[in-house]
């Protein structure tokens, strides 16, 4: 069982940080004590036995006196990591010592005993398969054996994460580690649905879907899913069932090598994207001229997400601008740019969009708003529209209707 933290805790943790950060301790004090007395009033309910209750409120008070502690530390990242890694380690604690009043032999597996990524950020799959091995061995026999979602430590053996909603990843590379039959992800939403259900009405969970088809969905937005948790389980081949703990009875999204259905199965935007329109003469009828433009942005570390060409002018989108005055300057010494900020990607995803028969109909969706661009063929999972982020609604309506309206009559 892999737990990430109580509700709204990392969250609060990030901002306890961000007023360290900012030199304000004050605020950041008020927030520790508040959330100090929101765990002390839950765990007074969960715990009930008085010995485990007492190992319990000891544990919590270690963890916000150390926070305390971190108010008149300098703020590095290396603060940050601590300070954001508590929730998993309060959760995992009290979780724990839960199921043994509970009569449940649960052994606590600490993650950062096995839990380790290397100099890429990529999981150090046979460290932590060994590890994870080691320590489940020297423990004993157990019925649940609980860990931390979200932790681990880096390279350099330093505390660090797998980024936000990154308890999911920990769970499949752990699957992949032991080899298990099935990783169940339980959240508060009965699967990934077909379209965005904060602005589209009668959305539906989607109850099978390939792991190409997740992963495109995830990082393309459905908050589900952290972006990178198929990976292990696509390369070990373990299916990942998405369940609701709201509503344990509804089948949720099973995730696996399968594909089942053609045409479109989903709709998902991202927002926070600049394009990027560079315009050269000499893009006329020469060769490598993409491969110019592309080494710039290698250069300054971006990546590229959508493209798009004519023969004297290519467009394409990144969503991180950080390095983007220094990449236009480059980009301007042999051709004109021009950007586009507040963009959004819509993603329709599904097996075989491209060739299907009801494709089509999603273009109608030009009637409603300008699209941007359009990236059509680039695999057989996906098209990627790029709107203006104030027609993103406008669009994920329309498209809902063109798409999935039509086909439910
Ligand atoms: N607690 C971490 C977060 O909120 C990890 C997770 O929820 O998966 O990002
Ligand atoms: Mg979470």
């Amino acid at each position: 069982m892999v737990l990430s933290a109580m509700s709204g805790t990392t969250n609060a943790l990030v901002e306890i940080s961000d007023f360290i950060k900012n030199n304000k301790s004050t605020e950041a004090l008020i927030n520790i004590e508040l959330l100090h007395k929101k765990y002390c009033l839950v765990l007074d309910e969960l715990i009930e036995e008085p010995s485990l209750k007492k190992d319990v409120f000891d544990y919590v008070n270690t963890v916000f006196a150390f926070l305390k502690a971190c108010t008149f530390k300098k703020h590095t990242e290396l603060l940050y990591n601590q300070i954001v890694s508590q929730g998993e380690l309060l959760s995992t604690y009290f979780f724990t010592k839960y199921l043994h009043q509970e009569n449940v032999n649960a052994q606590l597996l600490p993650a950062l005993d096995f839990m380790r990524i290397d100099k890429m950020n990529e999981p150090d799959d046979f460290y932590i398969q060994q590890n994870l091995q080691r320590i489940i061995n020297e423990g004993g026999p157990a019925e649940i054996y609980v860990t931390q979602g979200f932790i681990c430590l880096n390279a350099f053996g330093k505390i660090e994460n797998l980024q936000r909603g990154g308890s999911d990843y920990t769970a499949t590379i752990i699957g992949a580690a032991v080899k298990a039959e099935e990783v169940q992800i339980w959240t508060d939403i009965d699967g990934m649905h077909n379209n965005d259900p904060r602005f589209v009405e009668n959305t539906y969970a989607i109850s099978n879907l390939s792991f190409d088809e997740a992963a495109e969905l995830a990082y393309f937005g459905a908050k589900i899913l952290h972006p990178q948790t198929v990976m292990p389980a696509l390369k070990a081949n373990i299916p990942v069932r998405l369940k609701n703990t709201l509503d344990p009875k509804s089948y949720g999204t099973l995730i696996s090598k399968d594909f089942k259905g053609e045409g479109i199965k989903a709709i998902a935007a991202k927002d926070g994207i600049t394009a990027i329109k560079i315009k050269s003469a000499r893009m006329l009828l020469a060769h490598g001229f993409l491969k110019k433009v592309f080494e710039i942005f290698e250069k300054h570390e971006t990546s590229i997400d959508m493209i798009t060409t004519s023969e004297v002018a290519v467009s394409l989108t990144i969503d991180n601008d950080s390095n983007l005055p220094a990449i236009i300057e480059e980009l301007e010494k042999f051709s004109t740019v021009e950007i586009d900020n507040q963009q959004s990607i819509i993603c329709l995803v599904g097996h075989l969009v491209v060739r299907h028969h009801e494709t089509h109909r999603l273009f109608q969706v030009l009637q409603d708003i300008s699209v941007r661009m359009i990236s059509y063929g680039g695999s057989n999972n996906n098209i990627s529209l790029l709107v203006n982020t104030n027609d993103k609604i406008t669009a994920l309506k329309s498209l809902n209707s063109y798409v999935f309206d039509y086909e439910t009559t």
